[in-house]
């Protein structure tokens, strides 16, 4: 998002939920960048930081267990809401949302100024269940 253009979101406000998307795509630059950053080969960073996505050949990023949505990117500080790995982070991540507004930010507003709360987080689940009601591994 260009910063000559306004937009009606705060991610300082927000507790990461674009983090929580089990579909974070690591294109072969993204893996180039992660690996410079962490001092190590290509191969290892896509076998540490990512797994098999969707779509032939897509890697996408591991995600570790989250209090409020389920699960998140493996890179999220739970506690901060903040990205470990922000100069290094995917290309994806920098483009989101590519709009002026963030579907999650407006409804976070609206429940914030519902509830009177400006620190109320509007949580989902993200993380699937087996048979027996256990989460599954991520
Ligand atoms: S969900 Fe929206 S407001 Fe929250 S961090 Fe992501 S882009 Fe920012
Ligand atoms: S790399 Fe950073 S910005 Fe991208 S999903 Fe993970 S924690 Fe969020």
């Amino acid at each position: 998002m260009s910063s000559s253009l306004p937009v009606f979101y705060n991610c300082q406000r927000c507790p990461a939920y674009c983090c929580s998307y089990a579909r974070i795509e690591v294109k072969k630059a993204d893996l180039r960048r992660l690996a410079r950053h962490f001092d190590i080969g290509i191969g290892t960073a896509r076998r540490r930081f990512t797994k098999a996505g969707l779509d032939d050949g897509e890697r996408v990023l591991q995600h570790k267990p989250d209090e409020t949505f389920g699960t998140v990117c493996h890179f999220l500080d739970t506690a901060t809401r903040e990205c470990t790995v922000y100069e290094a982070r995917p290309e994806i991540c920098r483009d989101f949302p590519g709009l002026v507004r963030c579907g999650y930010y407006d409804f976070l507003s609206f429940e914030r100024r519902m509830l009177q709360d400006d620190d109320y987080v509007s949580t989902t689940y993200n993380r699937p269940e087996e048979e027996d009601g256990t989460p599954s591994e991520v």
